[in-house]
């Protein structure tokens, strides 16, 4: 292994990581570390969840609408859209 990689770098990079920015022996180290580390992998999950729902709520509206949102809701919006 190129170097150690600490929970503080896992943190530090994770947005390079998720962004596959970093370089291949950088990656293996932290795959490694994700690997021995239940912590950090709770906190990429977490992290990702963000994102996704940051994009979610700045998405564009002809992005697809989430199933969780009811048929009949989705349908009054699109109606009060075209009113509008
Ligand atoms: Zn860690």
């Amino acid at each position: 292994m190129a170097f150690e990689v600490t929970c503080r770098d896992f943190v530090q990079f994770l947005d390079d990581y998720l962004a596959g920015a970093l370089a291949p022996d950088q990656l293996g180290a932290f795959n490694e570390h994700l690997a021995a580390c239940p912590s950090c992998v709770s906190y990429m999950k977490t992290y990702r969840e963000t994102i996704r729902l940051g994009r979610l709520a700045l998405a564009p509206t002809s992005e697809p609408i989430p199933e969780e949102i009811p048929e009949d809701l989705v349908r009054a919006i699109l109606q009060a859209r075209r009113r509008a």
